[in-house]
């Protein structure tokens, strides 16, 4: 499996997509799943422009309908405005707790995909080679890790962030957060029986070839602890990438700035706006990336034309370039909240006008239904 990185061949990803049987077959490790994450992140295939294709492709009711679709594609939304309503606050537990955590550090079998469960040893080299794990993958990975390693969900949702080509702030130390229980009411558990059924394998007598009852009894017994390995601190090296310096002049000129999440070639297409990618060293140093997804992230700006790209903190582009341009305009994300000095277009959110709070996923679905039946009433 390979992300292809060129512009056309995304939108041919999206054109044909199928979601007929995606509800029935999405938690299967071959289900009909989009791959589209990776674009979804970097804002190549911006939220709305997704959901618009979808809907009017399938229509929102009816056999065959996009709105399970919608469904998933709406976590994306609701965990960003999560995001930019507590911040930071995503890292450490936002709602409980994590309970019986034994150590912050991470199994060293887990880390070398050598835990002994064929599923998520599998999935743990696919991710080393592809940058991509399916959601079913990351739920039982992450809930093997805090809820039977029982590890604090922090080092294990950075591990996973780095190697991801769709690695999203809020998604990613969310979701974690839910499978730990930190971000939900319960833990979310797996089993063996459950890995057999949705990627078809057959593999027995694992640890975790155990009734739901007994994985329960685990998680809650406090002297009981899945054995990865020796516990090993997490050596994920910083990758900033070192690109010749620009002799950039922007004096009187209007910029259109690019972040890493809002690369969508359409953005500022029609002016003639000097388009920029700002990288900067200081988020790639809180939130380490590896060298393939910062490759993965240049490749994709290559479709913007004519964009230049700098390397440097936004304090320093305020400093050096934003005080001379006529006009620096942007989409917004929440990682660019700290970006001063810009004309901000609004993210292209689904739901534009439902925002936190939410007492939880189903209270944000409740009001976004409404909205989708409203906005998108007139399609099949
Ligand atoms: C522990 C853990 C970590 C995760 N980390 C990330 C992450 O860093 N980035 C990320 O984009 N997703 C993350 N997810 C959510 C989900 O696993 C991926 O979005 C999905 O696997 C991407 O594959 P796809 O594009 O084929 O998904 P599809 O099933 O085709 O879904 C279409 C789109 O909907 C969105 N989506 C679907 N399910 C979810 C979900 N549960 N949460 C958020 N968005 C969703 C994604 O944008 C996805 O591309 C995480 C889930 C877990 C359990």
């Amino acid at each position: 499996m390979e992300f292809e990185t060129e512009y056309l061949q995304i939108l041919k990803k999206l054109e044909n997509i199928e979601v007929k049987n995606y509800q029935k077959t999405r938690n299967y490790l071959d289900g009909e799943v989009s791959f589209l994450s990776p674009y979804i992140t970097h804002g190549v295939l911006p939220l709305k422009f997704v959901a618009d294709f979808v809907i009017r492709k399938f229509g929102l009711k009816g056999p065959g309908n996009a709105e399970h679709f919608i469904f998933q594609l709406g976590w994306h939304e609701y965990f960003q405005k999560i995001w930019l309503d507590i911040g930071d606050k995503v890292l450490s537990p936002v709602k409980n707790p994590q309970k019986s955590v034994e150590s912050l550090l991470i199994g060293k079998n887990l880390l070398e995909a050598k835990t002994g469960i064929n599923v998520i040893d599998d999935s743990i080299l696919n991710l080393y080679k592809n940058g991509y794990m399916h959601n079913h993958a990351r739920m039982w990975t992450a809930s093997i890790i805090c809820n039977l390693h029982k590890t604090g969900f922090k080092a294990p949702a950075d591990w996973l962030f780095y190697h991801l080509l769709d690695g999203d702030i809020a998604s990613n130390y969310l979701s974690w957060q839910w499978v730990a229980g930190t971000f939900s009411s319960k833990k979310y558990l797996c089993n063996q029986e459950n890995l057999n059924k949705y990627s078809k394998c057959k593999q027995f007598n694992t640890p975790i070839d155990k009734s739901y009852e007994e994985i329960a009894e685990m998680v809650d017994d406090p002297n009981y602890c899945l054995d990865l390995g020796q516990r090993v601190e997490l050596e994920l090296p910083v990758y900033i990438p070192d690109l010749p310096k620009l002799n950039l002049d922007l004096t009187g000129l209007k910029v259109s700035l690019f972040s890493i999440w809002t690369l969508d070639p359409n953005f500022a297409v029609d002016d003639e706006s000097q388009k920029i990618l700002l990288i900067e060293p200081g988020f790639l140093t809180k939130f380490k990336m590896s060298e393939k997804r910062i490759n993965f992230i240049l490749n994709l700006a290559k479709n913007i034309p004519g964009i230049e790209i700098l390397v440097m903190d936004y304090d320093q582009f305020d400093l050096e370039f934003a005080l001379k341009c006529t006009q620096v305009s942007a989409k917004f994300h929440p990682a660019c909240s700290h970006w001063t000095n810009v004309d901000f277009t609004e993210a292209d959110y689904i739901f534009p006008d439902i925002n936190p709070p939410f007492r939880s996923y189903f209270d944000f679905w409740n009001k976004a239904k409404k909205y989708l039946e409203k906005e998108y009433a007139k399609t099949k």
